[in-house]
């Protein structure tokens, strides 16, 4: 039956006696129960949430398909299958729970999936020094609801929380909701576990700093399973608040607001959620507010005196800017539905190809980047929506991250490559990022040389280096020939 379905985006395939003999001998060393070529293993881990899959799932295609799913145990099995799929030079896509939203996880070549759900324990709680030692496949939700039972927080709450591995947050360098106080994903990692492409097992120290050259957990945060597997992480946790303030304010400008913002983290403020809308995000999310202001919300908490102390300040600087405050209820709403997505799942089974692009920006080109990323959606004919809102802030600048809405007349695809287009030329011209928080995958390869300049070549020879039969994840992060999709 694997064979009656459409592949858009196969660019190869394993010899199957290899794969064959490959299966076999995995088997031999981690039991049967842990490996399966069955076509319901092969399609559920098969693709993510980049939504040109669900365009094509629509319409009855995968990207594409592997041959063989594997569930390790330990790292010491991931070593194993490692080394084994080394020597038969086969193709190795880790796979966390699939909510990558630019197409990381397609086994562009075939081969092996690896899932790591198997691997979800906590293996060590250090109350004395805040850190919490956690298996790369425990799903976010059940990682935050183990250290709440404990009294602590881990301060990472991505809006696919409930749908997303610790393995995975760190592989892609993501970033939570809760950002602007404790921190990325690569600010919480005191060191990460991995094993390397032929099977190496690398274990990083749980320091608090070093001083002893380049960190290797550092250049395995954010290789998206192109260097290796993480197999663990020691993180950075915090106890639960003393207290939590809610505040929202709307401002007649989005330049007002993001001045405010602008202010108080220059004044030393680290509020855990920032986020200011435009408009029309204002009207969508907040119709009791209308569609003519712009809206920020805040969460601040932790130490009482030092939340009370912040708020205090914040309300300052927004006062400043002629804001009017709203009052917690907006917060509270956006507390209550930051998880959910259920509109995407309707307008797509409507016909609309939708997406979200967030990028990151200093603070002179914020406002900027967002009107030219914004024209150039607007631009391409079929666009019903594009608005944006800005979180993750710093002191140096923030995250931007723009929603789009389009009904194409004709092809989908196309339609969707020259939203993309225009977009990442606008960021790039602007001078922003091309991604703040959700990474490569295979869909923004095509911007890496843009993004790294010389540096891409680095990561390549770091790539050969590491894993000279290019069997780690092909095709991802703009290190490999991915000729089907950027025709
Ligand atoms: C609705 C929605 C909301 C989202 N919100 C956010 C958000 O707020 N913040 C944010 O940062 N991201 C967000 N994302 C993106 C996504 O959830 C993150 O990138 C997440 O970190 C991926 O985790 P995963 O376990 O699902 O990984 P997968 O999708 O399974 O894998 C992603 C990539 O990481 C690799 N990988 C996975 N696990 C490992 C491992 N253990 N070792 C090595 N490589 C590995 C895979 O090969 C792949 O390349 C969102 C996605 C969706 C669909």
């Amino acid at each position: 039956m694997a064979e009656s379905i459409r592949t858009t985006l196969q660019e190869g395939r394993v010899e199957q006696e290899t794969i064959d003999r490959y299966a076999e001998a995995v088997a031999g060393l981690i039991g049967t129960e842990n490996v399966s070529s069955k076509y319901i293993d092969l399609m559920s881990t098969c693709r993510d949430y980049w939504p040109v899959n669900s365009i094509w799932m629509l319409e009855g295609a995968v990207p594409a398909l592997p041959q063989l799913v594997v569930w390790p145990r330990t790292t010491d099995e991931v070593s194993r299958v490692l080394a084994l799929a080394h020597e038969y030079k086969i193709p190795v896509v880790p796979y966390g729970e699939g909510s990558g939203a630019l197409g990381g996880v397609i086994p562009l070549e075939g081969g092996v999936m690896l899932d790591l759900k198997r691997m979800n324990r906590i293996r060590n709680l250090d109350r004395e020094n805040l850190l919490v030692t956690v298996e790369c496949g425990l799903n976010g939700a059940l990682y935050e609801e183990q250290l709440n039972r404990e009294g602590y927080t881990g301060g990472h709450f991505p809006q696919s929380l409930r749908c997303s591995t610790v393995g995975g947050w760190l592989a892609c360098r993501a970033a939570g909701q809760f950002s602007t106080r404790y921190g990325k994903i690569e600010d919480m990692a005191a060191s990460v576990e991995a094993v390397l492409a032929d099977g190496t097992i690398f274990r990083g120290r749980s320091v608090p700093r070093t001083s002893t050259g380049p960190r290797v957990d550092h250049l395995l945060i954010g290789s998206e399973g192109t260097l290796g597997v993480i197999t663990a992480a020691t993180l950075r946790i915090w106890p639960l608040p003393e207290k939590r303030h809610l505040a929202s304010y709307t401002f007649e400008k989005t330049e007002d607001g993001l001045e405010a913002i602008r202010l108080f983290m220059r004044a030393g403020t680290r509020p855990a959620v920032v986020r200011l809308y435009d408009a029309q995000e204002t009207g969508n999310h907040f119709p009791e507010l209308g569609d003519q202001r712009s809206a920020l919300i805040l969460l601040i908490e932790g130490n009482a005196k030092i939340v009370d102390a912040e708020a205090e300040i914040i309300a300052g600087y927004a006062s400043e800017q002629g804001a009017e405050d709203t009052g917690p209820e907006h917060v509270e709403h956006w507390l209550e539905t930051r998880f959910n997505i259920s509109a995407a799942s309707r307008l797509l089974q409507k016909g609309a190809v939708l997406d979200t692009i967030e990028v990151t920006t200093n603070w002179h080109n914020a406002h900027s980047t967002y009107l030219a990323m914004q024209k150039a959606l607007k631009g391409v004919e079929g666009t019903m929506l594009a608005s944006g809102h800005w979180s993750h802030v710093y002191p140096d600048g923030a995250a931007l991250y723009l929603t789009v809405v389009g009904f194409p007349a004709e092809d989908k695809i196309a339609y969707y490559k020259q939203l993309w287009e225009g977009a990442m030329a606008a960021c790039l011209s602007e001078g922003g990022a091309i991604s703040h928080h959700h990474g490569i995958g295979l869909h923004r390869g095509r911007w890496m040389a843009e993004e790294h300049g010389a540096g891409l070549e680095v990561l390549a020879r770091v790539k050969a280096a590491l894993d000279p039969h290019g069997i780690m994840n092909p095709g991802k992060l703009g290190l490999g020939e991915v000729s089907k999709w950027e025709k």
